[in-house]
């Protein structure tokens, strides 16, 4: 049996996390002042939700500038602060939700997917909110996220991650994910402790099937034959086929609208949270790719289209339209709730707190990193300023400086010009790198789980999904 594991992934940040006092605000941190009005504190703790769209570029949405219409993302980010580069630390669903549920690099976690467990030993997020005294649930919305491939269960005390599968659609419709977090949420708000939900939208990942009006929202008039149809897009995920340019254009056009019918499918979910006191995230683990030649798929690429992602925070604490210009990681999530929840933030993580961000002016100096699976054929190790992108191949487990991509953000954003010039601070981006990821690796790496065999049911769902290798026997989820 063959299996591709994942171990060195990651996005991180060079500084050293120190555990915080649970006591401070978040906003009395910033030493500027306030030009914004922040949303008050509540006097009672508040909840958490955090609603993770899976496979979601943030540059397709209409709230970052993009083409796919954003209604109620657009009224949710007038109520609450917009991260306007938000970096996937890796492209693909269990890692990245991996660390964003726990602050710690993928490459901490180590083989999730094969393993359908972490060898992470260090405290997730609902582990800590539960012990907390928070009522925790998780739904979900695609096998890459189940308990049985990923192990991230722990600390939920509902995992709502079984429903009947449709060979065609891929996906638990999000309509369902939606209407079960709801009818829980509602539940909660009649009892007295405070609750974290987690609500996982795979309607985004392919096949790029929008229902009507989506379908044919944004390319009305195309003459080509191609389907956003799992089968008709595989040759081209696979390389084995070019699309041509009405092609390209056609499956962005479906896969915007997907985007503007999940956007839809938000709204009574983000209505029911409304004016409560609830500290609402929306986010995703990664995007997808529509261009450099690597088509509608995710797993083997770093550019922005595929690591920038939505992120924007809405509650108690959390200033109100308004943009965060900064650089921040997904590994930032949850030490930045559990700063908002006025908890205890476990130390070492690789992110951190970055509610300060809400007010300061001053520019971070945080280099973002990504990478990903390194026992795919083509490795990459990304490190990301605001400015600038360099994109490393990776050689017998380290990045080389001889196969690399240079992209000056500020005036090519779309990552069209290779081979500018590295700045300084990211010629030695592998070792700064290594550096912290190393502390939390000592801390809170465990052993390898036990390996396990997933059934034929698991097995033809992951296959469907494009994480079966073959000639591999068994399934590699991501
Ligand atoms: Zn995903």
């Amino acid at each position: 049996m063959q299996l591709l594991f994942i171990i060195f992934l990651g996005a991180c940040f060079p500084e050293t996390v120190e555990p915080e006092p649970s006591s401070v605000p978040s906003t009395t941190e910033a030493t500027a002042t306030p030009v914004i009005p922040v949303n008050p504190p509540e006097v009672n703790p508040p909840n958490l939700v955090i609603i993770s769209l899976d496979t979601v570029s943030a540059e397709r949405l209409e709230v970052y500038g993009g083409a796919a219409r954003t209604p109620n993302l657009n009224a949710f980010a007038a109520g609450g602060t917009l991260f306007r580069q938000a970096i996937s630390p890796f492209p693909e669903t269990a890692l990245a939700h991996w660390s964003m549920l726990t602050g710690a690099l993928p490459a901490v976690h180590g083989d999730v997917p094969a393993y359908g467990d972490s060898r992470y030993s260090g405290p997730t997020l609902a582990q800590l909110l539960s012990k907390a005294g928070f009522n925790t649930a998780a739904f979900i919305g695609g096998e890459t996220l189940t308990n049985r491939s990923t192990g991230l269960a722990r600390g939920f005390q509902l995992y709502d991650d079984q429903y009947p599968w449709d060979r065609a659609d891929l996906k638990r419709p999000g309509a369902d994910v939606a209407q079960a977090a709801t009818t829980w949420i509602d539940k909660q708000e009649r009892q007295q402790k405070p609750y974290f939900a987690f609500v996982h939208f795979f309607d985004a990942h392919f096949p790029y099937t929008p229902a009507p009006p989506w379908d044919t929202l944004y390319d009305p008039n195309y003459q080509g034959t191609l389907t956003g149809s799992d089968a008709d897009l595989r040759p081209y995920r696979d390389g084995e086929k070019t699309p041509t340019a009405a092609d390209i254009r056609h499956i962005q056009a479906l896969y915007d609208g997907e985007l503007s019918e999940l956007d839809a499918l938000l709204g009574p979910l983000l209505q029911a949270l409304d004016g409560r006191n609830t500290l609402v995230v929306i986010t995703a683990d990664h995007g997808e790719s529509f261009g450099h030649n690597y088509w509608f798929n995710h797993r083997d690429a770093l550019w922005d289209e595929v690591i920038r992602v939505p992120l924007l925070i809405r509650g108690p604490g959390v200033p109100a339209n308004h943009q965060v210009d900064d650089q921040v990681s997904l590994i930032d999530v949850t030490p930045t709730v559990l700063k908002l929840l006025n908890q205890t933030i476990p130390a070492p993580l690789n992110g951190t707190d970055k509610s300060g961000l809400f007010t300061s002016k001053a520019a971070s100096q945080d280099i973002a990193f990504a990478i990903t699976d390194p026992f795919r054929k083509q490795p990459q190790f990304a490190s990301r300023i605001p400015t600038f992108k360099r994109i490393q191949k990776v050689v017998n487990g380290k990045a080389t400086a001889r196969e690399q991509q240079a992209y000056n953000l500020s005036d090519d954003p779309y990552e069209m010009s290779d081979g500018q010039s590295v700045p300084e601070r990211l010629d030695k981006a592998w070792a700064a790198y290594q550096a912290v990821l190393q502390p939390v690796i000592a801390r809170w790496q465990g052993p390898k789980p036990a390996k396990r065999t997933p059934d034929q049911s698991e097995y033809d769902r992951l296959k469907a999904l494009g994480y079966v290798d073959e000639p591999a026997k068994a399934p590699t989820p991501k």
